[in-house]
């Protein structure tokens, strides 16, 4: 377990912020490593004082994050101050070090620590400005003649490599977002049907139907338990591959038909499941009958149709488990069934 899940118990490894919170963290934590130790050093080795101070200035400013952060500090705050420190004591030393010993190898380190705190477009606009200053004051040292070992090519090659830093950073960090996304979105799709998948709709039946504070008394949430009628029949008569094209073809039709709140899922085989928040059972019957409708009129594909017995159930949030919800419309559903299948019951 991270050292820092301790201060924030409720940031889980699926949570959005959990790679750039502990990324924030671990940047501090070097920070105060290194601040620390150069801060020693330039004082007993280098006889840089003044290097030293603002070293120090870096070591005291990260454990203010630091405290600030752990105590439940605003994030977004706590990544600027952290933008604003480095780049405030790496400055600092350059211009005090006057460009030697390669002390502009330091600002190498902004692109990946701005692009991965702050995003593309903070991340671009920070690090072009403090390249872009780092080269004009390259040019000042070089004019002035105060670092020796600078000549125009040290600057051409800076400038060069400070350019080609900025763009792969910034395309690096795009695709890994990008990369990021997919895979979230990988992990709640079902691969056949693309709908949602059984994952994110036990996730979202635990929200809908679990009670939080902020939300006593909200309008109920109704759901809708599909079940295909004799698809077994689909599948021997004109083969599995036929009925997974045909399975496609119903979500299509579910999609299409369910309201653009509606959560509509594969529950399983051929079993689908449709979350109406904020929806009363009345409601969700006319959606319901109006499924059962389009399924009757609209042939699928080839000219084949099917038809679907439908459960309803509904609960306000607290009021009942949503296994218990689910359990509610499994038995609508069985009635259904054994009413003659092609309804909807609640
Ligand atoms: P009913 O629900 O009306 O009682 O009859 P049914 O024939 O639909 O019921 P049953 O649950 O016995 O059968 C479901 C069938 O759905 C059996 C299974 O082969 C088929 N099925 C489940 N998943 C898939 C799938 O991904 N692709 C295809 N082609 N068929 C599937
Ligand atoms: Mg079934
Ligand atoms: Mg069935």
């Amino acid at each position: 377990m991270k050292f820092w899940r301790r201060f924030h118990p409720n940031i889980a490894e699926d949570d959005p912020r959990y790679h750039q919170v502990s990324l924030l963290y671990s940047v501090l934590l070097i920070m105060l490593v290194y601040f620390s130790g150069l801060s020693i050093l330039n004082v007993t080795l280098f006889d840089g004082a003044a290097i030293a101070a603002f070293d120090f200035a870096g070591f005291v400013l990260a454990a203010g994050i630091f405290v600030f952060v752990s105590r439940g500090g605003n994030f977004y705050v706590a990544r600027w101050l952290v933008v604003f420190t480095l780049i405030f004591v790496l400055l600092g030393f350059i211009q005090l070090s006057q460009g030697r010993n390669y002390s502009f190898l330091w600002v190498t380190l902004i692109p990946p620590l701005v692009f991965f705190l702050q995003g593309i477009k903070v991340g671009t606009w920070v690090t072009a400005a403090v390249f872009g200053y780092c080269a004009w004051l390259l040019n000042g040292f070089l004019n002035t003649g105060v670092t020796a070992n600078l000549t125009l090519g040290a600057l051409f090659n800076f400038v060069e490599v400070s350019i080609a830093q900025l763009f792969i950073f910034r395309h690096y960090e795009r695709s890994r977002r990008a990369a990021y996304r997919q895979l979230q979105k990988t992990s709640v799709t079902d691969p056949l049907t693309k709908l949602y998948n059984r994952l994110y709709l036990d996730e979202k039946l635990n929200e809908a139907f679990t009670e939080t504070p902020n939300r006593k008394g909200d309008l109920s949430t109704a759901i809708l338990l599909i079940d295909i009628d004799h698809f077994k029949v689909i599948n021997d008569k004109y083969g599995h591959l036929i009925g997974d094209k045909v399975l496609k073809a119903i979500a299509q039709l579910l999609k299409r038909t369910a309201r653009g709140t509606d959560v509509v899922g594969r529950w399983g085989g051929e079993e689908f499941l449709i979350i109406c928040t904020e929806t009363s059972i009345e409601e969700a019957t006319i959606l319901a009958n109006r499924i059962v409708y389009e399924l009757n009129e609209s042939p699928l594909m080839n000219d084949i149709t099917v038809t679907a017995s439908i459960g309803i159930a509904d609960a306000h949030p607290g009021q009942l488990s949503s296994e218990a919800v689910l359990q509610a419309a499994d038995e609508k559903l069985y009635q259904a069934k054994k009413e003659g299948r092609n309804k909807a019951v609640f």
